[in-house]
């Protein structure tokens, strides 16, 4: 069982694409908490929102790692190895 994150070299230096999940703004949509994409900058929703679009970012594109985009939250998630990153 690998218990460390194999893809932190996918890490880039990111802005977030938008202040709320960009794609429930699209389609007027609400969300719970929000996840951003450390590769591309994609703001998505997290699983407790309907419709868990930072979850499908994943699927869409391989972006493997998240972190928590919510204020005063600087943990990470790796979608692949499916373990909690802390960032410092
Ligand atoms: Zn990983
Ligand atoms: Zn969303
Ligand atoms: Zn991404």
């Amino acid at each position: 069982m690998a218990n460390q994150c194999t893809h932190l070299d996918q890490i880039r230096e990111v802005t977030p694409s938008a202040n709320g999940c960009e794609d429930c703004l699209k389609t007027g949509d609400s969300w719970v908490h929000l996840r951003l994409c450390l590769t591309c900058g994609h703001v998505g929703c997290c699983d407790s929102s309907k419709n868990k679009h930072a979850t499908k970012h994943f699927h869409a594109t391989n972006h493997p790692i998240i972190q928590s985009f919510e204020p005063g939250e600087d943990w990470g998630w790796c979608y692949v190895d499916e373990i909690g990153l802390a960032f410092t």
